[in-house]
């Protein structure tokens, strides 16, 4: 069976290693500058070489995202941005902007091209068009119903394909939304949407400035734009018989817990699916896992047909039930794992470790000690967000092992 490659976000150096030990095949990675997404931390010209070794000395491949849309101005920084990262070995480019395109493909004329999501390929037409423009892969709009999708690639055979499985919706054509320039001077097609369509809205009449009526009455208020997040797990088998050489969860600016979340569920969801496809089955303990992240209420999108409104959440901006709290940096031969804490940890907290392949343990925290910065370790009862402890799990933990609590845990 010609399984998908599994594409994974890699916002920085961190989310990349997480994205690899958690069984990504690839991931996306952007620079500072024209890479949509410009706000996560992204990479310097001088990491990129680090990240490259880190990835392909374990069989994962790098992407690098140029999928900005660029104005005139930006061409010459464009160039220099091209000509610094032409000698690094990515394996492919993700472009939108077909000027961007004829950029590379004179700076570093044997790159093998992406077309990004940006470029909003809906119909194999168009997908024909870019297949004689030399494009190797396309990653096709969300906004695709998978007869689309199946017609698609029916067409157009020599072309690979890809398909978003997993992360956050626009509410437009995939970041072509004019909302976040006029509301927050942030440009969503320079990768810096601010996200207002996630904003609780009221409707003001023009003469009573100051009252805002609800259109929809909830505590809360009313998100009327916001939409659900895109989660087509229990499809996979449906997206894996399309043909698509690549399945994509979007979230460069996500932490690592989302990154490790996601990944671990989707990987082990299509190692059983290509193992044994006719029993497979969507496990509730994926879904379950996924209903732990930070989220707006799933669904599947497009996938059937036009979502409508069972594809908006009106309710909240955010559904959370538990809240990452540190990263297991090492575990001792004595038993004893160093914490990174990223979010306070008091005695008491029931903790869950988690690793790949949805292994996982729970331990109350019945004391720690919180090590110094000359390396000495003292007594606590709490740790603060960037202090590193040490805790003594009765159970087996690993590096790159993520550290959660339920909230509303914390005693
Ligand atoms: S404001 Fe919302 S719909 Fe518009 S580009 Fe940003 S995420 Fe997409």
């Amino acid at each position: 069976m010609n399984t998908p490659e599994l594409l994974a976000p890699a916002g920085n150096m961190e989310k990349l290693k997480i994205a690899v030990h958690y069984g990504a095949d690839a991931v996306y990675l952007g620079g500072r500058s024209f890479g949509l997404r410009n706000l996560s931390d992204n990479f310097d010209i001088e990491e990129m070489p680090a990240a490259l070794d880190y990835c392909h000395s374990h069989g994962v491949k790098a992407y690098l995202t140029v999928n900005s849309y660029l104005h005139n101005d930006a061409l010459p920084r464009l160039e220099e941005f091209l000509r610094q990262t032409a000698p690094f070995p990515f394996d492919a480019y993700i472009v939108a902007d077909p000027g961007v395109m004829a950029m590379v493909r004179t700076i570093s004329p044997q790159r093998e091209l992406h077309l990004s999501t940006q470029a909003n390929t809906i119909n194999w037409q168009s997908a024909r068009f870019w297949a004689s423009q030399g494009v190797r892969r396309i990653n096709l709009a969300r906004e695709m119903s998978l007869d689309a999708i199946n017609e698609t690639i029916a067409h157009v055979p020599e072309m690979e394909f890809e398909a978003f499985v997993h992360g956050a919706l626009c509410i437009s054509y995939s970041g072509r939304c004019l909302i976040s320039s006029a509301m927050a001077g942030r440009d969503a097609n320079q990768g810096e949407c601010a996200h207002p369509c996630r904003w609780s809205y009221h409707l003001v009449e023009e003469t009573r400035p100051g009252e805002y009526f609800p259109v929809v009455e909830d505590e809360n208020g009313t998100f009327i734009f916001n939409s659900r997040d895109l989660c087509l797990l229990e499809h996979l088998p449906a997206l894996v018989q399309s043909g698509v050489a690549a399945l994509k969860i979007e979230g460069r600016m996500k932490g690592i817990n989302y990154v490790a979340s996601v990944l671990r569920v989707y990987r082990q969801a299509l190692d059983e699916y290509r193992a044994n496809p006719s029993d497979w089955h969507c496990r509730p303990e994926w879904l379950e896992e996924l209903a732990k992240l930070s989220h707006r209420g799933y669904t599947t999108g497009f996938l059937f047909g036009a979502p409508r409104n069972v594809g908006q959440e009106y309710h909240a901006a955010y559904i959370r039930s538990h809240e990452f709290v540190g990263l297991v940096e090492t575990a001792r031969a004595d038993g004893e794992v160093v914490i990174g804490v990223r979010n306070r940890i008091r005695s008491g907290d029931e903790l869950e470790f988690i690793g790949p392949g949805m292994r996982a343990g729970w331990f109350t925290v019945k004391g720690m000690r919180v090590l110094t910065p000359e390396g000495d370790s003292v007594e606590a009862d709490t740790a603060n967000p960037n202090q590193r402890i040490l805790l003594a799990p009765p159970f087996a933990v690993e590096p790159f092992d993520l550290v959660r609590r339920a909230k509303g845990e914390t005693p």
